[in-house]
């Protein structure tokens, strides 16, 4: 079976923009968005929304929070539209679930979270399309997140616009801008599951 390619097929959405069109972008982090903005923001305006409480802690939520909004301050490449830190909508999700491996059964379930959070704000706030950041990492699974953004679109009532940003380099464009900007590149994806264990000294 040919695998899609959500890169084109972003590409090929992008082309058909009406002015007025709109674009809410669920953000993980800084580092992540950087590259995918310089790729969407020529492209129809963009606004990146900030949803992630698989955050291990309120500290780190606020440290990638800080990166991502002093990246759009030196960039001005898009708007940001804010969101609590909401730890309970984690826990209770992916309850049951706390053993899968990353890039197993809790991730999927983490995905569609800020995936649903972000097309009913999309929805909300009037926007055309929503999207996120999550495909530019090598280490998830970019049909998965298409597959359930587009899932979640058609529930919510709102276009979803795929991605695989980390084709054409962008995982690589994306470390060089956050080096660019100084922007702290945290070591985990997020959830307390994903922390590395600490080597003993
Ligand atoms: S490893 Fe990342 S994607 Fe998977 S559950 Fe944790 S924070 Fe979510």
């Amino acid at each position: 079976m040919n695998r899609i390619n959500y890169d084109g097929v972003m590409l090929a959405m992008l082309q058909c923009v009406q002015a007025g069109e709109r674009l809410l972008l669920h953000s993980c982090c800084g580092p992540c968005s950087s590259y995918c903005l310089t790729e969407l923001a020529p492209r129809i305006p963009t606004t990146v929304f900030y949803f992630n409480p698989n955050l291990d802690s309120g500290e780190e939520y606020l440290k990638r929070k800080g990166e991502q909004l002093r990246l759009l301050e030196e960039t001005g490449l898009a708007d940001f539209l804010d969101c609590d830190y909401s730890a309970e909508d984690y826990s209770r999700a992916v309850a049951g679930l706390e053993g899968e491996p990353e890039g197993g059964a809790r991730c999927k379930v983490c995905f569609e979270l800020r995936l649903r959070r972000t097309a009913e704000e999309a929805k909300r706030h009037g926007y055309t399309y929503f999207g996120t950041t999550l495909t530019v990492s090598p280490l998830k699974n970019a049909a998965l997140i298409n597959e359930l953004g587009f899932s979640v679109g058609e529930e919510v009532g709102v276009r979803y616009l795929p991605s695989d940003f980390k084709k054409r380099g962008g995982y690589q464009r994306s470390i060089e801008l956050s080096k660019e900007h100084g922007l702290y590149r945290q070591n985990y994806c997020g959830c307390r599951y994903s922390r590395r264990p600490q080597r003993e000294e």
